[in-house]
C-alpha cells in the first residue's frame, strides 16, 4: 500500500501516519524526521537546512525530493510507504509521480486530514517531542514532565513549534501545499479527505475506514 497523508502543521499526521504504518507494515516515511535527523547530525544537507527550517520555510524541493528517492529505494519500501509531510509543493508531487512511474508503481490513496485553525495552534504549542526517540505527546496528557514516557529521554519543544514560526509555517502550507489537494482531486487516485479531531484512535479508525472503503488493504 503506497499512501499519502496530507495535512497542516499539527493536523496530527505524523502520529497517524505512524500508526498506519506500524499497522500495515510499511515505513513512515516523513521527510521532517529525516531533515531534523540530518540537522542533529550537522551533516552536510543539515547544515544546508537548519536555518530554513528554523525559520519554518520550505526546504527546497531538490533536497527532498531527493531524500525520499533514497528511502524509496531501500527494499524496506518495496511493499509501500506512508509518506508523511510529503510532497508539500506542487514540483514534489511532480517528482513523486515520475519516482514512481519508474518503479511501475503508483499510489493507492491520497487521504487529507481536516482540523480546525483553532485546534492547530492548540495542538502544535503543546506539542513535546523526546529528544532520543522522537515520541511526540502534548502537555495535556504529561504536564510540566520532562521525561518521556517511553524511554525516559527528555521531552523539549521543537524550536519550530514557537508561535512565531508556526503561523509562517502555517501561511506557507496555505500557499506551497494546500495547491495539492486540487492536485490529487483532479487525479485517477483522487483525494480523500478525513475528520481529524477528536481522539487519536478514533481518527486512526476513520482512516483505516477510509482506506477500506477505497478497496485498500
Ligand atoms: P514537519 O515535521 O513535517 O512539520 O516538517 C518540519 C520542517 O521540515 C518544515 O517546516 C520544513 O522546513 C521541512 N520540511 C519537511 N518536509 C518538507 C518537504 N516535503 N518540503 C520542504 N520542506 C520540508
Amino acid at each position: 500500500m503506497r499512501i499519502v497523508l496530507l495535512g497542516f502543521p499539527g493536523s496530527g499526521k505524523g502520529t497517524q501516519a505512524k500508526m498506519m504504518a506500524e499497522k500495515y507494515r510499511v515505513p513512515q516515511i516523513s521527510t521532517g524526521d529525516i531533515l531534523r535527523a540530518a540537522v542533529a547530525d550537522k551533516t552536510e544537507i543539515g547544515k544546508k537546512v537548519a536555518a530554513v527550517m528554523a525559520a519554518g520555510k520550505l526546504v527546497s524541493d531538490d533536497i527532498v525530493i531527493d531524500a525520499v528517492t533514497d528511502r524509496l529505494r531501500g527494499t524496506e519500501s518495496r511493499r509501500g510507504f506512508v509518506l508523511d509531510g510529503f510532497p508539500r509543493t506542487v514540483a514534489q508531487a511532480d517528482g513523486l509521480a515520475v519516482l514512481l512511474a519508474q518503479r511501475s508503481q503508483r499510489l493507492d490513496a491520497v487521504l487529507s486530514l481536516e482540523v480546525t485553525d483553532e485546534e492547530l495552534v492548540d495542538r502544535i504549542s503543546g506539542r513535546r517531542v523526546c529528544e532520543t526517540c522522537n515520541h511526540v505527546t502534548h502537555v495535556r496528557k504529561v504536564g510540566s514532565a520532562l521525561e518521556c514516557p517511553d524511554c525516559e529521554g527528555k521531552l523539549v519543544q521543537r524550536s519550530d513549534d514557537e508561535i512565531a514560526t508556526v503561523r509562517n509555517r502555517l501561511a506557507v502550507y496555505r500557499e506551497k501545499t494546500q495547491p495539492l489537494q486540487e492536485y490529487y482531486a483532479k487525479d485517477t487516485v483522487g483525494l480523500t479527505a478525513v475528520d481529524g479531531m477528536g481522539f487519536i484512535d478514533e481518527i486512526q479508525e476513520r482512516l483505516l475506514v477510509a482506506l477500506r472503503d477505497l478497496g485498500v488493504n
